[in-house]
Formats: structure tokens, sequence, C-alpha cells
């Protein structure tokens, strides 16, 4: 069997902002960890997109060296106790488990969690590699690289290239670094204090961090390379909200997934009157979608006190969001409304959400996505009785950049187009995570990160005289 780990309970949970997950104790997480065959060829590694050594770090779990498993984690992946809580571990490491065709593969994610969450709450301040620091000043390297943005694939860029030796300065748009995790994914999914734990660990390693500034307006990627940065990474991420196109997106009351999360997770909305930023939602709320996102803004409304719907043209099992996440959803009794297509948003006199009007859907043949077509059922309209309306169905990269670098190359959809080496179309510029695939997962963003740092390394060390 494996161990469950130990959650809120649903019906406290929806009246707070705290953690769902409770993670492993001790005495679980050894006993999850004796459940690993430590194969001698594992496929869990390779099913890793940066690779972490799975087995040997879940052996050290078992022997009780909780630190050493931290620390052969953090070879590979500068972002632990992030992964641990929102990786799909399911689609990607477990996936690929041997256990896993007897469907009870090792829960990676818990103890890479355990492992990550045991050093922070016993040595918050150490963290293990921030003693053995590369310092740039002593080993006389002073090559500086610009790294764009802060969600996961610039703070793992900038990580490596610290530890390889390099004065790596980070510049983020927002007034805190982080991305994705601390505007997008919500408290009781990933604290915001661990978040800021690994940022510190990061910056702990010899990143320079440089919020409020928007690269492409503060400073132009030229004003960079005049500064004296040799290589630019950009990660600026996915964060451009896409909406229906259908009548009545403009009304009041009407929210992108993003500003909607951003309002509550960034500016804390959740903790008003103590944060004097509120949101002005109604008391019946709709959220249009069916990913990671479109349940993260659910579960949101909902411990705000709302009633909430989550609509959804396809089944549940078309849904793109984490099982886990649809599950804790259901235990949390949030109503689906499946095969339901939004074609109108409905509004008073004065401007305001009064409704939302859908039409009914039924499956067809599989589209170029592999899921099966929604088709819409003729003359099947209804209203659904909603104030409030959050569009959840995917986000855009962000266009700045691109906009004002005529000669990077992009695609059509607004993805820059890199190399193998993650090397843009103009010399010494690279990029990774979401920016160049679309939106995408954390651990793929990171990925992109970590090939992107030894890619600079490497172009730095041929082209550039230091
Ligand atoms: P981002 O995290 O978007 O970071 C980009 C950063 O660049 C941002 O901080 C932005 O402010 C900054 N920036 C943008 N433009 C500029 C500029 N011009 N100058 C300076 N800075 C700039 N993935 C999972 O694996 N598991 C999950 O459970 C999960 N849940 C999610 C929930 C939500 C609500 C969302 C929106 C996404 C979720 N994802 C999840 C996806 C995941 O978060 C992203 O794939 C990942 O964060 C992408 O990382 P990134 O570094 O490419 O970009």
């Amino acid at each position: 069997m494996r161990n469950k780990v130990l959650q809120q309970l649903p019906q406290e949970r929806i009246k707070n902002f705290f953690e769902v997950a409770l993670g492993y104790s001790q005495e679980q997480a050894e006993e999850e960890a004796k459940r690993c065959l430590q194969c001698k060829d594992p496929f869990c590694i390779k099913g890793c997109p940066v690779e972490i050594d799975i087995p040997i770090f879940i052996r050290l779990i078992q022997e009780g060296k909780r630190r050493e498993a931290l620390e052969k984690i953090k070879e590979k992946n500068n972002l632990p106790a992030v992964c641990g809580r929102v990786c799909p571990q399911e689609d990607q490491c477990e996936a690929v488990c041997v256990l896993h065709k007897k469907k009870i593969p090792i829960n990676i994610g818990a103890l890479e969690r355990y492992a990550a969450d045991y050093e922070l709450v016993h040595s918050p301040q150490s963290t293990v590699h921030r003693e053995n620091k590369p310092s740039t000043v002593d080993r006389g390297l002073s090559t500086k690289i610009a790294v764009v943005g802060s969600g996961p694939a610039g703070l793992t860029c900038a990580a490596d290239l610290a530890k390889m030796g390099y004065q790596v300065t980070l510049f983020e748009s927002l007034h805190l670094p982080g991305g994705v995790l601390v505007y997008g994914i919500p408290e009781f999914r990933l604290p915001k204090q661990i978040v800021h734990n690994e940022v510190e660990y990061i910056k702990g390693l010899g990143v320079e961090l440089k919020t409020d500034t928007l690269i492409g307006n503060t400073y132009t990627i030229g004003d960079l390379f005049e500064k004296g940065f040799k290589a630019i990474f950009i990660g600026v991420g996915a964060g451009l909200p896409q909406f229906l196109g259908i009548p009545g997106e403009n009304l009041d009351r009407v929210y992108s997934a993003n500003e909607f999360l951003t309002r509550v997770n960034l500016m804390k909305a959740y903790k008003f009157p103590e944060y004097a930023t509120p949101i002005n939602i109604g008391k019946k709320v709709v959220v249009i979608g069916g990913g990671n996102v479109a349940f993260d803004c659910a579960r949101v409304a909902l411990r705000l006190g709302r009633e909430v719907t989550l609509v959804y043209r396809r089944t549940e099992n078309e849904m793109p969001a984490r099982k886990e996440e649809v599950q804790n959803a259901k235990d949390e009794g949030l109503p689906f409304k499946v095969l339901t297509q939004p074609i109108k948003i409905i509004g008073d006199e004065k401007g305001f959400v009064k409704g939302l009007e859908c039409l009914k859907m039924e499956l067809g043949d599989p589209d170029e996505s592999g899921r099966r077509r929604p088709i819409p059922i003729k003359a099947s309209n209804f209203i659904l009785d909603v104030d409030t309306v959050i569009v959840a169905i995917g986000q855009n990269p962000n266009p700045l950049l691109p906009k004002v670098m005529p000669n990077l190359k992009t695609r059509e959809d607004g993805t820059i187009v890199v190399n193998e080496n993650f090397m843009t179309s103009l010399p010494g510029i690279f990029a990774g995570g979401d920016i160049i695939s679309g939106a995408d997962t954390v651990i793929s963003a990171m990925g992109a990160g970590k090939k992107a740092a030894v890619a600079i390394d490497s172009y730095i060390k041929n082209k550039v005289k230091v």
C-alpha cells in the first residue's frame, strides 16, 4: 500500500487558506521509502525533466539521512519544496516507476517534499549548499549574465549559473520574485513562505535580484548588453490571459483567471481588511475551464465564501488538471457542469454580470490534442444564474519583449523560437520556460532553465573573452 499523505479535512480547509496537504511524518516517509525497489536501471530518473537521482535520495530517506537526501536532490533541483508540492509526478517520474504497473508507484513527490521541508523546518537559515556557495569574487570570475523573469525557469537558470561562478542579476517586473509560484498558484497549494525560502536559498548562491524592473521598458535588452552583461536568458513566461471572444466579456465582474488569482495571491485580497486590497466579486461565481488554473480559481472562490460552479465543455475524463486537484475540489464540494459551452455573458442595466448563457455539448471524434471534440447540441441553450465570471481557458506568452525586439524570431502563437541550445535568433540571447513552450509545467520550465544555463556557460567559454 502507498502511504497516504495527511490533509486538512475538507469541511475545515474551505474556511481557510492554509495548506491542504500536510506532508509525511518521519515514520510514514521512511515506510514509503522502503517500498522503493532501488532499480539498477531506474526509469524514474528519465521521467524527471531535471533528472534527480530519485532512487538514491529515497534510499537516504529510508536510512534516516534527511539532510543527505536533500543534498542529493539539490544537485539537480533548486526548488525541491516547490516541486514536491506542485509537480505532476503522476505524469512524469511516478508514471514510469516500475511499481506503476501495479497502480501503486512510490509517492516520489511526497518524499521530495518531506526531505525539503525537514531542512526548512530544522535549519531554515542554512539550507543545504548555502555554506558551500560559490563566491564569484573569491574565484575571480566576473562575467555578468542577466536573467529576465524570476519564475521557475529564470530562478533555475540563475541558480545554476551562480553555482558555476557567474555574476548573475535576476530582473523581475513584479515586486516579488517567483512568477506563477507567487502570483498564480494559491497559498493552500503552495505557501508563499516556501517560495520565499527557496528564493532566499538562490540569493544565497550570490544571485542579485532586481524587482520592479520591466525589461523592454525600464531597460531594453540593448541596455543590458551596454551594462556589461555578456549573455541574457529570457524566462518571462506565459501570463497573457485568453478570453472566449463571446459577447459580454467587458462587463463588470468578468475576470481573467490571471487577474483574479493575482489580486488574491499577490495582493492578498483574501486577507482583507488586513491588506487594503479587496477583490470585487459577487455571491455566485462561475469559473470557465478544466485545467489547474480553473481549479485554483474555483477553490479560491470557495474559500472566499462564494457559491461556485465550474463549467467545462468536455467531460471530467478530458480535464487537463491534475487528478489530485480535481479530487480535492470534489471533496470540497465544488460542483462541475461538464459538457457545457458558454456563449454569452448577460449584463444588467448597470453593466454588471447577471447570468451566463450556455449550450449543452456532446463528444465527437478525437481532435488534434487526442481528446474527444465537444460538439454543440442544437437548441440546448440555458442560462446559469451567476453574478461573477472567471475565465480560465489558458494563457499566451507575454508579448512585451518580442514586440520591442523586432529581430527576435517568434512563432504565430507568440512563443520565442530557440535552437537545441536554447539560443534565440539573436546571438547571446537565450530563452526557456513557458515563453518558448507556451503554458506548461513548473518542472519543464526548470528543465529548460537548467539546460540553458549549461548552454550559456558553453557560449561564454567559446565566444566571449572573459
Ligand atoms: P512564470 O512562472 O510565468 O514566470 C515569469 C516571470 O517573468 C514572472 O514573474 C513575470 O512577472 C516576469 N516577467 C514577465 N515579463 C517580464 C519582463 N519584461 N521583465 C521582467 N520580468 C518579466 N505547473 C505545475 O507544474 N503544477 C501546477 O500545479 C501548476 N499550477 C498552475 C496554476 C496556475 C494558476 C498557473 C497560472 C500555472 C500553473 N502551472 C502549474 C504552470 C506553471 O506555473 C508554469 O508552467 C511555470 O510557472 C512557468 O515558469 P516560467 O518561469 O516559464 O514563467
